[in-house]
């Protein structure tokens, strides 16, 4: 067995607070959020909102919950929202917009760069006619599996949506991830959108916590969605504190994650039975021969290296993982797959 630190890449939600993080969130000042009570809360929902551009934020525990409550705050009953095939909104939260919402979601097949074309939004929306649920919304990703979403492409999207009526809603679970990618401000990659839904608990490190943003009626709204939804949360100021931390001293570091996930990249690729694709931001995906699962697995798990074995296997870098645990894990599949 291994005699040092786990390489943890299975993904940037396993990182622990660090010993600033769990000072701030020891020390910070608190009150019942439910009566609107909680100072850190507060102020971090007022930071949120002017970082990314909006009028309001709200805290909300997860980031599923976070676009459940948008989802039912931009839809109801019998609407319909287009998201793509691959998103999270659509495939990895049980399906809650049409269990607990009624929302019937309308997937659309994504592009290979993670957006979702044009024509076939286009061609998804309803017509105003009794046999169809009324198209409400559209829903993007970014980044998405790993992937940036380019600004231009945002445009472009965000204003077929507004020429055909429908709201807009970002699953920024990453976006200081994209925002790093693309050079651009956080709030830039949220231009246009009605609201966004950022998670802290991935490259920022947080234990829990999602921020979402919107205008002041919207996020009345969801406000009221979040207590229905169980996420109204009493002395929450603690997990704000962290958020508060992270913010501050966690984004400018996300370009680290992206370069130690191209370091990752370049080491694994060209090892014979491995095929790497390359890394955009924090993410790099390994294919491997579906034979060879269970003994890389194996073989990872004795070297110290978690990682979620597949045939395709997702390898995820955050602030928990340095240069030096990249290199054990391109050492750990190089002392496999290298005969
Ligand atoms: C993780 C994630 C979520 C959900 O966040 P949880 O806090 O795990 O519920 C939503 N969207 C994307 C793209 C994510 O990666």
């Amino acid at each position: 067995m291994h005699d040092t630190k786990w390489v943890d890449l299975r993904s940037d939600t396993v990182t622990q607070p660090s010993a600033g993080m769990r000072a701030a969130m020891l020390s910070a000042p608190l009150g019942d959020d439910v009566f609107g009570d909680d100072p850190t809360v507060n102020r971090l929902q007022g930071v949120t909102a002017e970082l990314l551009g909006f009028e309001a934020a709200l805290l909300l525990p997860t980031g599923t919950q976070s676009n459940l409550a948008a989802l039912m705050s931009h839809c109801g009953r019998g609407d319909e929202y287009l998201v793509g095939q691959e998103a999270h909104t659509y495939r990895y939260e049980a399906g809650g917009g049409a269990v607990l919402g009624s929302i019937q979601p309308q997937p659309i097949t994504n592009q290979p760069d993670g957006s979702i074309a044009l024509a076939d939004i286009e061609a998804a929306i309803k017509p105003d006619d009794a046999h169809f649920a009324r198209t409400r919304l559209l829903a993007l990703e970014n980044t998405i599996g790993g992937r940036v979403v380019s600004r231009a492409y945002l445009d472009a999207a965000i204003d077929l949506a507004n020429r055909r009526g429908l709201a807009t809603h970002l699953d920024g679970a990453r976006l200081f991830n994209a925002a790093t990618k693309l050079g651009i401000a956080p709030k830039d990659v949220c231009r246009g959108f009605d609201s966004v839904s950022v998670c802290l608990s991935k490259g920022l490190g947080t234990p829990a916590g999602t921020m979402l943003a919107g205008s002041k009626a919207f996020i009345k709204t969801a406000h009221r969605m979040r207590k229905m939804l169980g996420g109204a949360m009493r002395q929450a100021g603690v997990i704000a504190a962290a958020g508060l931390y992270a913010l501050e001293y966690n984004v400018t570091r996300i370009a680290d994650d992206h370069a130690n996930a191209e370091r990752l990249a370049r080491g694994l690729s060209g090892i014979p039975g491995l095929v790497v694709e390359g890394a955009q931001t924090n993410m790099v995906f390994v294919r491997v021969a579906a034979e060879q699962v269970a003994t890389l697995n194996t073989h990872m798990q004795q070297t110290g290296i978690r990682i979620l074995a597949a045939p395709r296997i997702r390898l995820v870098t955050h602030l928990d993982v340095d240069a030096g645990g990249i290199d054990r894990a391109i050492t750990a599949f190089k002392s496999l797959f290298v005969k």
